[in-house]
């Protein structure tokens, strides 16, 4: 792990700063909290930021300049997640779209097709799902059935996605679908770029424990999609899957930022928390004392992980299985947090900010990729133990 901050990512944080600092206090009242379930004034307001994001060039700084981005390398990219981080800013509206749809989009897709989807996801005005999980097929996402069956100019699309994320506020799928029945399950899918509000495509809420509208399940019944929305060549849908994978599991490395926040205020937190009659506070617990160690460390843990990852890209080594190592660590740090979290504030951790996130945190190690299924990739790729 060999970088330093060159000196025109310094003067890019500088400029950046500046730009927050006049643009994100008329947004203090949405604040960074997550954008999913945003409706009515709050969802206009985000749509707001989302423009002047993108009128200012820093909706996606690392995309192409000819799409709306400013090719920004591997040290302004860190820079800005630190800086919005730093500031506070309010979240994109569109986050599956720009993390990872639109690698797949910008590697695969036409020049048409770049130049139709790319700058409406950037604004904000044009939303994305991800239409890969079916009620059968989840770990093992090259068993998916929905079909799409060539008729003329059109696909004609059946079957069920589940657990899509942001499915009810989205006008656009990334949908994976099943083209060739015939050959072997990685080979016969393909990917196509859904216009949602096409005939026959129902969408279903589901509603998490939190009692948030999160995902949905969504259903197709003989939808003619054009074969103009085939993205990467027919039956090589496999592939494009992999490259979103790869960029949702990658996004993760930048969590180590709101997670050693968190870790800091339950630090905080728990100086400030009598435990026993002595007066004694959690922090001098020795026992709470250990776990808060623990998951300090495993904060710490990783940044490393990150930073590592960081290297790598300058470096011009492709993110690979680094992404998983990244989301297993998180995920899991996560939950260590969640539950020490309710050995420092017993009974209290289970209301407010806490509580919440102490339910939903569960998700973590499902979503992108379970840890299990995490592990096989660290077991296979990295460390070079055979698959059984
Ligand atoms: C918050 C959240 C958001 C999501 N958003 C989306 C979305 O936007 N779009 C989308 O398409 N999907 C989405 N998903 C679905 C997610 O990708 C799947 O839940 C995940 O891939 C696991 O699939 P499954 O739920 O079918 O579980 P299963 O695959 O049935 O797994 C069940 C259990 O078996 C274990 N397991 C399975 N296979 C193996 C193996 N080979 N070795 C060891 N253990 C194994 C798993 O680790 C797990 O513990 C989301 C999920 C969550 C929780």
């Amino acid at each position: 792990m060999d970088f330093t901050y060159p000196p025109e990512a310094e003067a890019f944080r500088k400029e950046l700063r500046a730009w927050l600092e006049a643009n994100v206090p008329a947004f203090a009242d949405i604040g960074a909290g997550s954008g999913l379930n945003a409706e009515g004034e709050t969802l206009e307001r985000l749509h707001e930021w989302n423009h002047l994001l993108a009128d200012a060039g820093y909706a996606a700084i690392s995309w192409p300049v000819e799409y709306g981005g400013r090719g920004a390398g591997t040290m302004e990219q860190v820079v800005f997640t630190e800086e919005m981080h730093r500031a506070g800013a309010p979240p994109t509206l569109n986050p599956i779209g720009l993390s990872n749809i639109a690698p797949s989009i910008i590697h695969f897709g036409t020049e048409e097709q770049k130049r139709r989807f790319l700058p409406a996801m950037l604004r904000g005005d044009d939303i994305w799902c991800q239409g890969f999980s079916e009620p059968e097929a989840g770990s093992d996402l090259a068993s998916l059935k929905c079909s799409a069956v060539r008729d003329g100019d059109v696909y004609v699309v059946n079957g069920q996605k589940t657990w899509n994320t942001l499915g009810h506020m989205a006008n656009w799928c990334e949908l994976l679908v099943r083209t060739d029945p015939s050959v072997s399950k990685h080979k016969g899918i393909s990917c196509l770029l859904v216009d949602m509000t096409l005939p026959g495509i129902e969408v279903r809420p589901l509603t998490t424990i939190t009692r948030e509208p999160d995902f949905n399940e969504i259903f197709f019944t003989d939808v003619r999609v054009p074969v103009g929305a085939l993205l990467g060549p027919e039956h090589e849908g496999w592939r494009v899957a992999m490259t979103t994978l790869t960029y949702e599991r990658g996004g993760v490395a930048a969590l180590h930022l709101s997670l050693r926040s968190k870790i800091r205020g339950l630090l905080d937190e728990a100086k400030a928390t009598v435990v026993d009659a002595d007066g004694r506070t959690a922090a001098q617990d020795p026992v709470i004392r250990q776990k808060l160690a623990q998951v300090y460390l495993e904060g710490e843990l990783l940044k490393l992980v990150s930073d590592r990852a960081i290297s790598g890209a300058l470096h011009g080594r492709d993110l690979g299985p680094e992404g998983s190592v990244a989301k297993l660590v998180w995920s899991e740090t996560e939950q260590h947090v969640g539950e020490t979290a309710g050995d420092v504030l017993g009974t209290e951790a289970n209301q407010g900010k806490w509580g919440r996130d102490r339910v939903y945190m569960r998700s973590y190690t499902i979503a992108g990729g379970t840890t299990q299924v995490n592990k096989n990739i660290l077991a296979q790729r990295i460390l070079g133990l055979p698959r059984h």
